[in-house]
């Protein structure tokens, strides 16, 4: 086994990024020599308002979408409450029917679940093997009461790119809003809200070299929309708040860049992620690749190691300087197994034994064969002790009792 590298291995990107430095050096004039309240109306206030405008002009660009079309907001968590509740409130009247997937981040599974304890349907549809949305159900799902469709764009743990575009179109038909949480989507998808067809699209920076707490909201003009948070008329009366000037600088320095190398970006680590699928292929017997083998994202890798807890592999590979994550956002201490993995019908004691590696654009193919070196001694040292590992000829498991 080869040694601890000096510098982490960070393979878990799609938790959080770091700051790309040009994104923070946009940002620090904001937190001081120009840090005037945008809604005031000297000199000062003025800077700060020319950078909200800019920015929220380059994000518009980025996603296609109308510098009025766009609401900053604290993250992809607060863009999905404000998409959820928002519309639910706005449409109250015309109906309490909300149909999104089973294997949405918590940001919407768990808003569902408060809609649902005031008096809303959800409809969770189910997901195929490889964690995809059948649009078809969409359409079929779809009633009377409907008032909101909230698909996410791709999936954060296994990294599956939904048929957006055709849900989007569905929805049109049907006349019903469409919402997608596209926080993982951005720097690695085309992001052009009349293509998708969405009505609202969540977006984070921190996901794409930006700074964490700051996100936006695109909502489409027209789409009727009840504001969460009262106070002052930030955000053309919708999202209350004095605004995060240096966030939104940084939000909007990221996705410029991301947008630029995005290309550059797919390839070089798309290579990346196929080196390591095809390496723990090769070289650990008894592993299943989760997610589509090839609708998913250029940074995503997440496998079951059969008959070993992911959560011991995590703990072994930080020993090693590997920074990396199970399927699941483990947050709590709980071991509950990842809902997105039982959604596309992986078994409860299988799902256990998934990890995440998410990679970035600093990622090199050495760090790479480093991972691809510790990790199959992990897996075997693991299943040694497992009791739930026979292999064939030697009962390995049966000392263990
Ligand atoms: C990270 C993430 C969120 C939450 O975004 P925050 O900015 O961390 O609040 C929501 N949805 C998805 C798919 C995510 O990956």
């Amino acid at each position: 086994m080869e040694n601890k590298p000096d510098k982490v291995v960070y393979m878990d990107h799609s938790a959080t990024t770091a700051v790309h430095p040009k994104v923070l050096d946009a940002m620090l004039p904001y937190f001081s020599e120009r840090f005037g309240n945008a809604s005031s109306i000297y000199g000062l206030a003025r800077e700060a308002r020319r950078a909200l405008d800019q920015s929220r002009q380059t994000l518009a660009e980025g996603i296609g979408a109308k510098p009025e079309e766009i609401i900053f907001t604290s993250g992809g968590t607060e863009s999905d409450n404000l998409a959820l509740k928002g519309v639910a409130d706005a449409l109250r009247s015309k109906g309490n029917h909300i149909i999104t997937s089973a294997i949405e981040h918590h940001a919407i599974l768990h808003v569902c679940e408060y809609l649902s304890k005031r008096g809303y349907e959800i409809t969770y549809l189910p997901v195929d093997k490889h964690g995809i949305v059948d649009p078809d159900a969409v359409g079929r799902a779809i009633t009377e009461g409907t008032v909101l469709v909230s698909i996410m764009h791709a999936n954060n743990e296994v990294g599956t790119i939904e048929p957006i575009a055709e849900i989007g179109r569905i929805c049109k038909e049907r006349k019903v809003v469409f919402h997608s949480d596209g926080v993982q989507a951005v720097g690695k998808l085309p992001i052009k809200v009349d293509e998708l067809g969405v009505d609202l699209y969540s977006i984070s920076a921190h996901k794409f070299y930006g700074p964490k707490g700051v996100g936006a909201l695109y909502v489409r003009r027209r789409t009727p929309l009840i504001p969460q948070a009262q106070g002052g008329s930030q955000e053309r009366n919708r999202r209350a708040g004095t605004e995060n000037t240096a966030g939104i600088v940084g939000l909007a320095t990221a996705i410029a860049m991301a947008e630029e190398r995005r290309d550059d970006y797919n390839r070089k680590v798309g290579a990346l992620r196929d080196r390591l699928i095809a390496g723990i292929q090769e070289r650990i017997p008894s592993v299943c690749l989760n997610g589509h083998p090839t609708r998913r994202l250029s940074n995503n890798v997440n496998f079951c190691f059969q008959y070993v807890e992911g959560e011991s592999i995590l703990l072994n590979l930080d020993l090693m300087g590997v920074a990396a994550s199970s399927g699941s956002a483990c947050t709590s201490a709980s071991l509950e197994p990842s809902h997105v993995l039982l959604a596309m019908g992986v078994q409860p004691e299988i799902a256990h034994g998934s990890v995440r590696l998410t990679l970035g654009y600093d990622n090199t193919e050495q760090e790479v064969d480093y991972v691809l070196s510790i990790l199959p001694e992990i897996i075997e040292r693991l299943r040694s002790m497992s009791p739930l590992y026979s292999k064939a000829g030697a009962a390995a498991g049966g000392g263990n009792g």
